[in-house]
């Protein structure tokens, strides 16, 4: 079961890998966009991190702790993905709703309404060179090993992996949709920072929700 505790785990661990990470998102985007998008998360997961510490998560119920980092994201970051991550978290505590604990299958149903509420609001399908293209392999993943019977561990790193190579496969895709999208050809052979940084959030989901 996944915990109140471990949902706040994996956000800290996701504004590490984010911090960690900014100068590499902003060059991503310096060469396809406007290179703020190391800024842009960092600020957003600031902010996440913030509103987890103004109380206890483990007090929270679990819908309670996405939601409120899908309103610190919306919130805190100007550009495109601050909107686009805010409601993916948003629709992760919709869908997890007022319990202390959730199962394995339960947390893969909460990514699936994630992802579904980032395709409808930036309305990009896969392949376009988005964040897309990593969460949508990625659920497909964690959601085909659970049904196989592995456990939430081995789904999640599955997850991790899957999103890895989508973020390598946006390298030769000609961007669609947001900014890069204006470049048209040009956008070819650059890494998408969107996808770049979806992955470092589902790796830090293995990380800390791996535990059963
Ligand atoms: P901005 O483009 O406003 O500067 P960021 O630089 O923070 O915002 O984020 C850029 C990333 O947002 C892109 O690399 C891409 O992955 C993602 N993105 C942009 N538009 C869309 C969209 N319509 N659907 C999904 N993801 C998008
Ligand atoms: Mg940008």
């Amino acid at each position: 079961m996944v915990t109140s505790a471990q949902l706040a785990d994996w956000l800290r661990k996701a504004a590490a890998e984010i911090a960690a990470h900014r100068d590499e998102l902003t060059a991503l985007d310096a060469a396809i966009g406007d290179a703020d998008h190391g800024v842009n998360m960092q600020r957003g997961f600031q902010a996440v991190l913030a509103r987890l510490e103004a109380s206890n998560p483990v007090e929270k119920d679990v819908g309670a702790i996405c939601k409120e980092a899908g309103l610190a994201l919306v919130s805190s970051v100007g550009g495109a993905s601050g909107p686009l991550y805010g409601t993916f978290f948003l629709r992760l505590g919709g869908r997890l709703g007022t319990r202390n604990e959730v199962s394995a299958v339960e947390l893969a149903a909460a990514f699936r309404a994630g992802l579904e509420g980032v395709r409808q609001r930036g309305k990009a399908e896969p392949g376009e060179k988005t964040m897309v293209d990593a969460l949508h392999p990625a659920v497909e993943a964690l959601e085909s090993a659970l049904s196989e019977g592995q456990l939430l561990r081995g789904a999640l790193r599955a997850a991790e992996e899957a999103a890895r190579r989508g973020t390598l496969d946006t390298i030769p895709l000609v961007a669609r949709k947001g900014r890069a999208s204006y470049l048209g050809e040009r956008s070819r052979g650059h890494q998408d920072p969107g996808a770049t940084s979806a992955h470092l959030v589902l790796k830090a989901a293995a990380d800390a929700l791996g535990q059963e």
